[in-house]
């Protein structure tokens, strides 16, 4: 049997353990240190220096974090594409309020704006203008940013950017993570650049990332008399982790160039299936090819092609399950247009790692051919 071809594996650099080693040697094993302070700015400077980081245990701790600062409370609603992982969503529900499930755009892939404004204009009839709009840069391709802005500023609602697949990303030119009120990133270990597990917060506001930090170090008004007047958590990011963290923003640009590599060799070589069509990019959008993502005709080709990729010991998987079709969330409200649901049923995510070798590619491109029998 073939080695495993996994669908999105770490890819450490030459660097990590010096980093590491700066910790043990400076015993600075803690959620806090010179490490996860230098790998802050790290990410400031790599966003083009406007923006406050707060380093975070995962992605999921900084859109929570995100929800108390915007004081989403219990009977608020929050509005959340539906088309992504449950990680977006689940922080709503930490908090006592209700999520609003909106569907996405055939183009994107992404929050769908004519359904957002839609649901803004319902919610608001219905009693509750929306506390905030997670907004989701899905598989590292930009949400319409302009279409999505105007929106939020319309009806002054703020936008929680989860750019967790989206680290290296651009619109305009300008970098996914520095559009909402604030942005979160994630380092989990299957994302485009990874700490094993961790995440940060982005904001403008100097002082929102510093009670993101005070929140996250448990909330002490006073650190020797352990006087607390909020409820504080426990999600800063390991100086050990943020040293994993340093080496991996050196090598961010080239993660990116060889995930966009690897689409470009997928769609080159089977551009001739008329049975897959492969993502394309809006306009405007460079998408940092976190998942390379192909639409098959029917659910039932996309699990023949799953399942004999696995048999070739090839790791592939289906889109995200859209919110509103999880068990977990049929009872929360949702505007649909069949857009997700659809793309769920066809869409397949590709081996993706920056560390696919040449003959990885072509072991899973002829794998798909010989399941197309081409
Ligand atoms: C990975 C991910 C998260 C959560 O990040 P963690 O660091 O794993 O907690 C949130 N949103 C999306 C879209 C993700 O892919």
């Amino acid at each position: 049997m073939d080695s495993k071809i996994w669908l999105s594996s770490p890819h450490l650099g030459t660097k990590e353990r010096a980093f590491i080693n700066e910790a043990f040697q400076s015993n600075w094993i803690a959620p806090s240190g010179k490490l996860v302070d230098g790998f802050e700015s790290d990410i400031s400077n790599y966003l083009g220096n406007e923006q406050h980081v707060a380093a975070l245990n995962s992605g999921t701790a900084a859109i929570h974090l995100a929800l108390v600062l915007l004081n989403v409370a219990a009977g608020d609603e929050v509005l959340c594409q539906s088309h992504t992982f449950a990680a977006s969503a689940n922080p709503i529900i930490y908090q006592g309020a209700t999520p609003i499930f909106i569907d996405s755009e055939a183009l994107s892939w992404n929050l769908c704006p004519e359904l957002l404004e839609q649901a803004i204009k319902d919610r608001i009839k219905k009693g509750k203008t929306p506390k905030a709009i997670i907004a989701v840069h899905l598989y590292g391709m930009p949400y319409q940013v302009d279409e999505i802005q105007a929106i939020a500023a319309h009806y002054n609602i703020p936008i929680i950017e989860d750019s967790a697949e989206a680290f290296g990303s651009r619109f305009e030119n300008k970098m996914c993570g520095t559009f909402g009120s604030m942005a979160i990133l994630s380092f989990n270990g299957n994302k485009i650049i990874t700490t094993s597990a961790g995440g940060a917060l982005i904001t403008k506001d100097k002082f929102l990332r510093d009670k993101a930090v005070f929140l996250a170090t448990q909330a002490k008004d006073d650190h020797a008399a352990y006087t607390h007047s909020n409820i504080g958590y426990n999600y800063r990011m390991s100086n050990v982790l943020a040293g994993i963290g340093r080496a991996q923003m050196e090598v961010l640009d080239s993660r990116v160039t060889a995930r966009r590599n690897n689409f470009k060799v997928y769609s080159e070589a089977l551009a001739h299936l008329s049975e897959l069509k492969f993502q394309q990019e809006p306009k405007n959008c460079v998408s940092n090819r976190w998942l390379t993502c192909v639409l098959t005709p029917s659910e039932e080709v996309r699990e023949g092609l799953r399942k004999h990729l696995e048999s070739l010991n090839i790791e592939s998987r289906p889109f995200w399950r859209p919110m509103h079709l999880q068990p977990v969330f049929k009872d929360a409200p949702a505007y649909v247009n069949g857009v997700s649901k659809n793309l769920f049923k066809k869409g397949l995510c590709l081996p993706s790692g920056s560390n696919l070798s040449e003959a990885d590619l072509n072991r899973v491109i002829n794998g798909i051919k010989d399941f197309f029998r081409v």
